[in-house]
């Protein structure tokens, strides 16, 4: 986390941990003693859980021994002042350390006496890159052989998981024999394990780890101690630490859901049957409302001024949209097609919105149709998502809605009220008005995230909304790298792709630095039946579309096998391509962006196609940047 100690564990106790566990370095150099550190901590509710690391201990000479033992006597006097009982040994990274596991049983075994003197506890842990022990079994081994009612084990799923050593053996360790559980994430990168271990990890839900399987593994052990975080993250070094705090909660809350899932209806729990059940009956984990199901998008709401509202509302006409309504007290009119609902709010009023930083032209909020509103209400709040309630006029019914992690609104809306109810109850509707036209409902929303708000925005979806995580990929803008994922509900009824900028000049970055820093909707895209024809008519209407370089299909020509009179209707009406190994097929083609804000993207999926065409996106960066600068 951020900031000096004290800022962190302010930040940990405002968003409810029970303790903490102190990294060494955190203290060495704040001017606080050990005891005063002790007593803010304590004036806070927290209570310190762990002392760590002390490294390089076991397998060493005699000499070695001797002064590693008063070394640790020192730790010792600062965990006593600290009030803490546990001291955490991590395994021998140093070349010169003995392979002799008998030999570091016994050293362990004196430590583990030492510490029994002061009623302290010592926990070894089998670091991922220890010279000899570096796999959880090697160390329960030695723990067990050197037989101290005051060493025991301490599991960490890093280690475990970045090894891909199997944790299914964790359910034979004797569960008072864990003293302590460390959690985290990870994204799979082919980096060596220290860097990754040091820069990459990330909370529970947040990665790709199956951090639900280690942690379940430890509750049928019978552990019944504390759930910890250990991550070492570039990104939360420099993130605000209260958003990291919130985050590290949700996720632990998350996980617990999960085990608990997995324990009671999976197969797992079932296979471990009479252990998984006293496992559940050992600990209270978490279990908050179930997701509700999600059906796609209700509305999306554009905050704009006068003069954008009518700007925006020209570029929703050439787009096929019809004004459908006008509402009853406020500034705002909805613009319809197929099943895809636009509001556009110029109401004054709109600022009152005091979280919402964003004046636009920008989307301030979203509706999803949803089978129980306030059950998606309830599970967020659980998860620590902040209600949302919006300035309401007269006779306006309330509709559940929360803030999304960047101050967009999520309104949850009854399905029942789908197509008309929803928008009769506010909008005077035009009888006359028609939704037909070429495009038939959002297809996916696609949001450009400030840096170091994606891991963030995972876990929301992931375990707000009840999403799955896609591929992560990153491309290339012409002026800097953006990393791009996707995540969808498991029946894809509801779509995110979640942009963010590596470097500080691509257009993504610049459009987030627009907001103010919020995330903010990027592109939306918006499914037709034929995105060649739809492109065509699109165009024949006024919008104008991307253009795409005639190179980008020589090439699709050579790679695929595509029928030539296919291909030369593409080319002409700039619409992209993509197909999946398995035979599905994305056609899809991007208008210009209003006002260097947003744009839409029209889409067309065949035969499962469940991506979202990410390796075309630098033809429409390239294209956009090259007619900037006027064409060179
Ligand atoms: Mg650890
Ligand atoms: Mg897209």
């Amino acid at each position: 986390m951020s900031g000096t100690l004290r800022d962190k564990l302010e930040a940990i106790a405002a968003a409810r941990f029970d303790g903490y566990e102190i990294f060494e370095n955190d203290l060495l150099y704040y001017h606080a003693s050990p005891a005063e550190v002790g007593r803010i901590a304590a004036d806070l509710g927290l209570t310190c859980q762990l002392y760590q690391p002390f490294r390089d201990f076991e397998g060493t000479s005699a000499a070695t021994l001797a002064r590693n033992l008063e070394r640790a006597e020192r730790k010792f006097d600062v965990m006593q002042a600290l009030g803490c009982p546990l001291m955490l040994v991590c395994s021998n990274t140093r070349e010169d350390a003995s392979t002799d596991v008998a030999l570091m049983a016994e050293q362990l075994h004196a430590l583990a006496e030492r510490a029994a003197r002061r009623n302290l506890r010592i926990g070894y842990e089998a670091l991922a890159w220890g010279r000899v022990v570096n796999r959880y079994g090697q160390a329960w081994s030695i723990v067990k052989a050197a037989d101290h009612p005051h060493l025991g084990l301490v599991l960490d799923s890093f280690h475990t998981l970045s090894l891909r050593d199997d944790p299914s053996g964790i359910a034979d360790i004797a569960g008072d024999r864990i003293f302590f559980v460390q959690m985290a994430d990870a994204p799979w990168l082919t980096l060596d394990v220290t860097n990754w271990a040091r820069h990459h990890r990330n909370f529970p839900g947040q990665g790709q780890f199956d951090v639900v399987d280690f942690f379940s593994q430890v509750l049928l052990a019978g552990y019944t101690g504390y759930l910890s975080l250990e991550i070492f993250n570039d990104v939360f070094r420099e993130t605000p630490n209260r958003r990291t705090a919130t985050d590290a909660m949700r996720s632990l809350l998350y996980l617990e859901s999960e085990v608990r899932k997995r324990l009671t209806t999976e197969a797992l729990g079932k296979a471990h049957g009479a252990a998984a059940e006293r496992a559940l009956a050992r600990v209270d984990l978490f279990d908050p409302p179930a997701p509700a199901r999600f059906f796609g998008v209700a509305f999306l709401e554009f905050a704009v001024d006068e003069q954008g509202a009518a700007s925006l509302g020209a570029w929703f006409d050439a787009l096929g949209f019809c004004r459908a309504g006008k509402h009853r007290s406020k500034d705002v009119t909805l613009y319809r097609q197929g099943d895809i609902n636009l509001i556009v709010n110029a109401d004054p009023a709109l600022p009152a919105h005091a979280f919402f930083v964003d004046r636009g032209p920008s989307v301030c909020a979203i509706g999803l149709w949803t089978d129980d509103p306030v059950r998606a209400q309830n599970r967020a709040t659980a998860l620590q998502s902040a209600r949302f309630e919006g300035p309401l006029g007269p006779r306006e019914v309330p509709i559940p809605a929360i803030v999304a992690p960047g101050r967009t609104a999520i309104y949850f809306v009854d399905q029942a009220l789908a197509p008309d109810r929803l928008f009769e109850i506010d909008f005077v509707l035009d009888e006359n008005a028609s939704g037909a036209g070429l495009l038939r409902r959002v297809d996916h929303v696609a949001f450009g995230l400030p840096q170091g708000e994606l891991d963030t925005w995972i876990l929301f979806c992931r375990a707000v909304l009840g999403m799955e995580a896609g591929a992560s990929l990153e491309l290339a803008d012409p002026f800097g790298l953006i990393r791009s994922a996707g995540i969808a509900t498991p029946d894809r009824a509801l779509r995110f792709v979640l942009n963010v900028s590596l470097g500080q000049k691509t257009r993504t970055a610049r459009t987030v630095s627009v907001t103010g820093g919020s995330a903010t909707v990027h592109h939306v895209g918006l499914s037709v039946d034929d995105a060649i024809a739809g492109a065509e008519a699109l165009r024949a209407r006024g919008t104008p579309l991307v253009p795409i370089s005639p190179n980008y299909y020589d090439d699709l020509a050579a790679r695929l096998d595509l029928d030539a009179a296919t291909l030369a209707r593409m080319r002409d009406a700039s619409v992209l391509y993509d197909r999946t190994a398995d035979g599905g097929e994305y056609r899809h083609a991007y208008t210009a962006s209003f006002a260097d804000r947003f744009f839409f993207e029209i889409v067309e999926r065949r035969d499962d196609y469940d991506a979202y065409g990410a390796l075309n996106a630098p033809a429409r960066m390239v294209s956009e940047a090259q007619q900037a600068r006027g064409g060179k």
